[in-house]
């Protein structure tokens, strides 16, 4: 069977989102470049103030990007040189960049492998007397086990950052991702969830004081125009990416229940084949499917398959971070995360955004069969 580019199905096609919002973003666009306004200023403030209303967070800093927005968080925690932080092998390496950056050293746990969070049982023995933090990651759009994890950072006196740089709109037992640690880090790269049109990133809390703390390290230490408090950084983000940002917030929650529906017809037609595992919900979260991951027997014999149809498909992740040579200095071997280690080699992405067709569903759908064969 022959394939021309028009019968390519994409792993992501964000253009329907712009299609929806185009007015608006254009009035919005329009208003901006009138007033020349491009840093920091009313348009920040406003999509500021939106989502935290939108999480139920008193606070919200808007900043370049998701890693930026874990760095600040873990420097104005007072996180750094000397401090250990516990998060997972299998995350975008992201998280574990931000924990190096801020000088303190990442120490990974292995995922539950079912919903792909972190695997609570794993982390006593991850515990040193250095540690200062736990940052669960709500990977692909699950949110992890958040009250067995806030329960033993509790008793050992750790502070939770949350990662949900994947999770825009998710809850667990009725909170929304984001709010249940101490801050909340969100990336609004173009692909997540909530995406900007470039990069883009927030931090939620409900702190006072971590949110000026914040304010201060994205723009230079500074409150008033050159003079300097403590030494900061420029992560702001733009007024175009917040007026982008804040057309599609209005939206997403509706795009969130499309990504959950076509999460559901991938079930309801792939559920009575044995040789790959769904996506498994855990019992307390919404899922918002920022990935629809799936684990292949044969992911080899699938990708072939996808190639010859003309679907276009993803692995999050190949490596995990522990493998990466960047982190070779954590001094990790094959076999120290057999969970996450058997999931990287096993996992797919299926084309999964809110405005997939059931025809689009329906061609991978068949291709799956075919490789079943
Ligand atoms: C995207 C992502 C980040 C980083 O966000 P950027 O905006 O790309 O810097 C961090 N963690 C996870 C899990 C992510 O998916």
């Amino acid at each position: 069977m022959s394939t021309t580019s028009q019968d390519v199905v994409p792993f992501l096609d964000l253009r329907p989102q712009f299609a929806e919002v185009q007015d608006d973003l254009d009035k919005a666009l329009k208003e901006i470049f009138a007033s020349s306004s491009f840093v920091l200023g009313p348009w920040v403030d406003r999509f500021e103030e939106q989502f935290a209303k939108y999480n139920g967070s008193k606070f919200c800093i808007s900043v370049h990007n998701g890693t930026a927005a874990i760095h600040l968080s873990l420097l104005a925690a007072g996180i750094g040189e000397g401090d250990e932080v516990i998060t997972t092998a299998n995350t975008f390496i992201a998280t574990a960049e931000a924990i190096s950056f801020a000088g303190a050293k990442p120490v990974l746990v292995d995922h539950d492998p079912d919903t792909y969070t972190m695997d609570v049982s794993q982390l006593e023995k991850a515990v040193t007397k250095r540690t200062k933090a736990i940052i669960p990651v709500h990977l692909y759009g699950q949110p992890a086990e958040m009250d067995d994890v806030i329960a033993f950072a509790e008793a050992k006196g750790l502070m939770v950052l949350e990662d949900a740089c994947q999770s825009h709109g998710s809850s667990y037992k009725g909170k929304m991702t984001g709010t249940m640690g101490k801050l909340g880090c969100f990336s609004f790269y173009p692909a997540k969830n909530l995406g900007a049109a470039g990069d883009g990133g927030a931090i939620i809390t409900d702190d006072a004081g971590l949110a000026d703390k914040l304010k201060l390290l994205r723009s230079h230490g500074s409150r008033i125009r050159y003079q300097h408090e403590i030494i900061g950084h420029n992560y702001r983000l733009d007024s175009i990416q917040c007026a982008v940002l804040s057309t599609k917030l209005t939206r997403l929650d509706n795009w969130n229940e499309r990504r959950r529906a076509a999460a559901n017809y991938y079930r309801q037609h792939l559920a009575d084949i044995d040789w790959i595992k769904l996506p498994v919900e855990g019992k307390s979260g919404v899922h918002v499917y920022h990935l629809y991951v799936i684990q292949a027997n044969d992911r080899s014999k699938l990708e072939k398959e996808f190639a010859a149809s003309g679907i276009q498909s993803g692995i999050h992740y190949q490596t995990p971070v522990h493998l990466q040579q960047a982190y070779k200095s954590l001094g990790h071997s094959k076999g120290d995360f057999p969970v996450t280690e058997r999931a990287c080699e096993r996992i797919v992405s299926l084309p999964m955004f809110p405005h997939i067709t059931r025809e689009q569903q329906d061609r991978v759908i068949a291709a799956i069969k075919r490789a079943s064969t």
